[in-house]
């Protein structure tokens, strides 16, 4: 039987053909693509100002810079997610204030958020999990009672929408992701939506060494910018994915759908939020009942890769990694965070994979879990 790892990227043969077109042009760099694809994000964002990077933790840092944010200056975040979000924080000097998520959306509860806020406060950094949106109607209207800034760490939310508002289409600065196994690709990369266009000319600064160019050939430079373009390869990969993201987040909400009604109950399974309409359904992740289970996550990984399945964790609670507890975070800090952490698996969901996959993933999980049960 085939290996089936928990995701994998879909792209057509039309885009290979369009990488390999981009490599024989002679511009491989930042060039036409790069523009094209901005200006199709840009649309399907509204036609709110689009930037692309070669990362997204790259747009996040960038979005700090925007908004001054800086030593003193204090961000509230969920530990919950990818450790991106606390860096980047770190990154630019600012202080993150995590706090728990909510046991049953696995996002930032919005009731902390709004007990953590000091006059130090300048932005909220929001994540939806596995594509599940944060409510974005609770979170702006904290944003606005607070005059808070709000930078929503997007990375898994492309395709997603609230309220039939595309992700990205509203709200403060949003950042995307578009790394190998988000639901649109571009190999690596990632966008930043601004709120107009007078933030252009200093995001294009911080992403290319601060540079300014004049038409007589000459540049200039007044701040210190990274490195942090996209490649017109990785550009041509993204314009080959965005006509099916659509049918991509139609497909991975059937197959999660799939999952509610093949996944055995009797396994004690805790389920992720039966969302259809807003979630794009970036991953899916049941929790394991390991207070009833004679064998660990890790066990249970081993068991399920020997019968051909690939399962992933994320994530694991970012404020107990070294890094974080030296800075003073411990265990019980974020019960619900480091519960979900602890047993938060990832299973096989990605727009190439068949129903049938999903019964053999189900049919797996019965086959390693139940004589794993105690009592
Ligand atoms: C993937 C991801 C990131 C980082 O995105 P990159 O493009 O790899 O930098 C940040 N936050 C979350 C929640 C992610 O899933």
């Amino acid at each position: 039987m085939e290996f089936l790892p928990f995701t994998r990227p879909t792209i057509d043969e039309a885009t290979i053909q369009g990488v390999v077109d981009v490599l024989r042009s002679g511009w491989i760099t930042s060039g036409p693509r790069v523009k094209q694809f901005e200006a199709e994000l840009s649309a399907y964002c509204g036609g709110r100002p689009v930037r692309v990077l070669s990362s997204a933790t790259a747009g996040m840092e960038i979005a700090l810079q925007l908004l001054d944010i800086g030593p003193g200056d204090e961000v509230i975040t969920t530990p919950l997610s990818w450790v991106a979000t606390g860096n980047v924080i770190l990154h630019v000097g600012a202080t993150p204030v995590f706090v728990d998520v909510d046991p049953i959306t696995r996002n930032i509860d919005l009731d902390a958020v709004e007990a953590a806020i000091t006059p130090r406060t300048k932005a909220i950094m929001p994540v939806d999990l596995a594509g599940l949106p944060v409510d974005r109607d609770r979170l702006y209207d904290i944003a606005e009672r607070h005059t808070l800034r709000v930078i929503e760490d997007a990375a898994q939310s492309m395709g997603a929408n609230w309220q039939g508002k595309p992700i990205g289409s509203f709200g403060d600065l949003i950042s995307i992701s578009f790394h190998a196994n988000k639901n649109l690709t571009t190999s690596e990369g990632g966008c930043l939506v601004l709120n107009d266009e007078s933030q252009v000319a200093l995001f294009e600064k911080l992403r290319l060494q601060g540079v300014v160019r004049f038409a007589d050939g000459g540049m200039d430079v007044d701040v210190a910018g990274g490195k942090a373009n996209l490649t017109d390869i990785a550009a041509r990969i993204g314009l080959g994915q965005l006509p099916y993201l659509q049918a991509f987040t139609d497909k991975r909400r059937e197959l999660a759908r799939h999952y509610f009604s093949h996944i055995d109950p009797a396994l004690g399974l805790e389920l992720p939020v039966a969302d259809f309409e807003h979630s794009n359904w970036h991953m899916f992740q049941p929790l394991l009942p390991l207070q009833r289970l004679k064998i660990s996550r890790g066990e249970f990984i081993e068991q399920m890769k020997q019968r051909q399945i690939g399962i992933g964790v994320h994530y694991p609670a970012m404020h107990l990694f070294t890094l974080y507890r030296k800075l003073g975070w411990k265990q019980g800090d974020f019960p619900h965070a480091e519960r979900i952490g602890q047993r938060t698996v990832t299973l096989p969901l990605f727009p190439g994979m068949s129903l049938a996959d999903v019964e053999r993933v189900c049919e797996s999980l019965s086959a390693v879990l139940r004589p794993a049960l105690i009592g």
